[in-house]
């Protein structure tokens, strides 16, 4: 669709095929009579704690038997409410309605078995998403999952509250940093809007969100001793070794922070940040413009979005390094990026 000054953003085809969709999913969770159990992806991040707490507590006040089997990143355990998280569950309870939130596929979705499902709801906004499940409702001209999730709460005959609306709101401000990155839309901020309207403590709720451990800064010293910045200057890279692990402890869970920052170098077009796992390292890689992300890490096994993806490599950090930067030379010879 050509841009206009009424879409200046979001390519809407499907968007009736997508109301459609999303109509349905809250006519099934509304009759559902049986468990309701929510999962979202391994790490779970802003959008999919919010999106899951934001479903689950709707469902709540329609009175369904519901069961969040998640753990939460420590920056995020303030929104959880007491008793609302359940462990892992090893297997699904009989005539079990399965929601799968903000996870690409089946194999990112953790928490419960998927097998044994009587029926799965799939809502996600990443385009590499393999539309799994009964019902797949995957939008990526979402910002977030958690849009997708304020779509079906509006469908459904829940009330909104403020503790509905504020890990909903959660979803959108994470996967949009703050609404700075370039899915901010003016859908994104209408639903923003909107969501603070319910009486979310907005200031309060931004201030918290930022807040992390001390722990966490001493990492970010050491992330930034190895920064480095490899093909001709075009990208930003930095990492955390098992080294850094032993001495400061756990505390990395939020290396999307890391990223988030390294990519604001001047003159990169691309930020890779590598987390040595002991067995596997984990990457994540940010671009802007035409470069994508998703390219370099589909081509390392992973997936995501354009301008933010991800990937489990089964190799050590070094190994992982070459060939992320493999795939990120062959990305930017693709965007006619001269390289020596
Ligand atoms: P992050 O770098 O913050 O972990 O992830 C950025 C984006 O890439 C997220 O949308 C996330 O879902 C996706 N992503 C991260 N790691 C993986 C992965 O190992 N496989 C796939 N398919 N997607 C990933
Ligand atoms: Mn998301």
């Amino acid at each position: 669709m050509p841009m206009s000054m009424t879409q200046p953003f979001i390519d809407n085809s499907g968007e009736k095929d997508y109301q459609t969709k999303i109509q349905q999913i809250a006519t099934t969770l509304s009759n559902w009579q049986g468990p309701i159990v929510l999962i979202s992806h391994v790490d779970p991040d802003g959008d999919a704690v919010g999106s899951s707490l934001a479903l689950k507590r709707a469902l709540a006040a329609l009175g369904k038997e519901t069961k969040l089997p998640l753990v939460p990143p420590r920056f995020l355990e303030f929104l959880v409410q007491e008793n609302e998280l359940s462990p892992e569950l090893k297997v699904l309870p009989d005539n079990c309605l399965l929601v799968v939130l903000d996870a690409a596929d089946e194999a990112r979705a953790v928490g419960a078995p998927l097998s044994s499902a009587a029926f799965t709801i799939n809502v996600d906004h990443h385009g590499t998403n393999t539309r799994f499940g009964d019902i797949a409702c995957v939008q990526p001209s979402r910002a977030a999952t958690a849009q997708m999730v304020k779509d079906i709460i509006d469908a459904s005959r829940t009330t909104w509250t403020a503790e509905i609306a504020t890990p909903c709101l959660t979803g959108i401000i994470t996967d949009t940093g703050n609404f700075r990155f370039g899915n901010t839309s003016p859908d994104v901020l209408a639903d923003a809007s909107e969501l603070i309207a319910k009486g979310v403590a907005y200031a309060e709720l931004v201030d918290q969100l930022q807040i992390r451990h001390p722990d966490y800064f001493r990492m970010l010293g050491k992330v930034m001793s190895t920064i480095e910045f490899p093909l001709n200057g075009l990208v930003a890279m930095a990492r955390i070794t098992g080294e850094m692990r032993d001495e400061i402890g756990p505390s990395d869970d939020d290396s999307d922070d890391y990223v988030g920052l390294i990519r604001y170098a001047e003159g990169t077009q691309l930020a890779i940040f590598l987390k040595d796992r002991g067995d596997h390292t984990k990457v994540s890689v940010r671009s802007r413009g035409k470069v994508s992300a998703q390219a370099i890490c589909l081509e390392l096994g992973g997936g995501g979005h354009v301008a933010a993806a991800g990937a489990t490599v089964q190799a050590d950090l070094g190994e992982t390094r070459r060939r992320a930067l493999a795939a990120a030379k062959k990305e930017l010879l693709r965007q006619g990026f001269k390289l020596d």
